[in-house]
């Protein structure tokens, strides 16, 4: 069948809208309509080429929409169940998953980089007949596609579809670093570096954890309001202020929990200064594959401070999601805050524009016809 989809062909260039021939679902597949696609900033570094992917594929990789169609053998999802889509599909057999880690499963992660169905195919031809590849199983910037079942997470009927979306990337790697990898506690201080939809997801959750107090840290003002509003005690503007001093002292001596979502090697500076004896950073913000960061490491001995990478919230995307969508119902993530807009297919390439000028201020959907 004929689809649409905004295909990746070369980094720092931008997407190129086009008509793709999509194949059927194969065995242990899904046809899926999607409804909701958002726009993360990990779209923005692979358009970058701050995460090594193969090209051309077709990014995306927070979406949801309606089962059409399923190939032989699944049994997880039918035609007109609504699915949001996991970048990660946990193989349940290797090392990682057989230690509950299926978010950074090593089985299917060739499949993962290389863009490719399980079986190492791909359903997506363009109109040369070469082939395109798939966005991390996902392929959300496209109005059809197929996703191996693994990766398909059941909601119910009666949950925005708009809110599932964001139960793909944003919601998920936000709440699983507060609550499950950082495991924050009442009272603990915590600090968010970078409010982009996983940095606003991440402070809820603390706030949700009860945690006193809360910072939030970003270069832009615009965002003052919308991190007091998701439930910050203080906002600190790093592009006017060195928020360092400022969190030592509100402190009185660094904060407990750090999550830095911004992907700027500077930020992990800042943030590791602010971080008190005994201390967690939380590193989420996805940087250049060659970019680094100089951290004196005898103040992680001498206080007994750690990083920590986290990936997907160290979530289980089929045990996790449906708790999370849980929550999200009771209105305790205030999804429709965290949202700040909506745009259309052929308006990608502006909102890939806006997001790298620093623009957007909460998450962006694409809304499917
Ligand atoms: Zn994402
Ligand atoms: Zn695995």
């Amino acid at each position: 069948m004929k689809i649409k989809a905004a295909v990746l062909r070369e980094i720092n260039k931008g997407y190129s809208l086009e008509e793709l021939e999509l194949d059927p679902p194969k065995e242990g597949e899904a046809l899926v309509k999607y409804a909701y696609t958002g726009f993360c900033h990990s779209d923005l570094s692979n358009t970058k080429g701050f995460i090594t992917m193969k090209l051309p594929m077709v990014a995306g990789h927070e979406a949801a929409g309606v089962v059409v169609e399923v190939g032989p053998g699944v049994t997880r999802v039918k035609p007109g169940d609504h699915v949001a889509s996991a970048w990660m599909c946990p193989c349940g057999d290797c090392p990682e998953c057989r230690k509950g880690l299926g978010n950074i499963c090593s089985g299917t992660f060739p499949q993962f980089v290389g863009g490719t169905m399980l079986d190492g195919t791909s359903r997506m031809r363009d109109a040369k007949g070469e082939v395109v590849l798939h966005g991390n199983f996902v392929s959300g910037f496209s109005d059809y596609t197929v996703v191996p079942e693994g990766s398909l997470i059941p909601v119910p009927k009666d949950f925005p579809l708009q809110w599932a979306a964001l139960m793909s990337c944003c919601v998920p790697t936000g709440w699983g670093t507060v609550t499950k990898l950082a495991n924050v506690q009442p009272g603990d201080s915590v600090a968010v570096w970078g409010l982009g939809g996983v940095g606003q997801n991440a402070l809820r959750a603390a706030k949700m954890r009860q945690a006193n107090p809360l910072i939030a840290v970003d270069l832009e003002e615009a965002r003052r309001e919308k991190a007091m509003k998701l439930g910050a005690t203080h906002f600190i503007n790093n592009s006017k202020e060195d928020p360092v001093p400022i969190i030592q002292e509100l402190t009185k001596g660094g904060v407990d929990v750090i999550i830095e979502c911004s992907g700027d090697p500077g930020a992990t500076v800042q943030a590791y200064w602010a971080l008190r004896p005994s201390g967690k950073l939380m590193q989420v913000g996805i940087m250049g594959e060659h970019e680094v960061a100089a951290l004196p490491l005898t103040v992680l001995v001498f206080g007994q401070r750690a990083i920590i990478g986290g990936l997907y919230g160290s979530i289980s995307t089929k045990d996790d999601i449906p708790k999370y969508v849980e929550i999200a119902k009771s209105g305790d993530m205030m999804l429709d805050t965290i949202i700040e807009g909506y745009f259309t297919f052929e308006e990608i390439n502006e909102i890939r524009e806006k997001m790298e000028r620093r623009e957007l201020n909460g998450r962006w959907v694409c809304k499917w016809d």
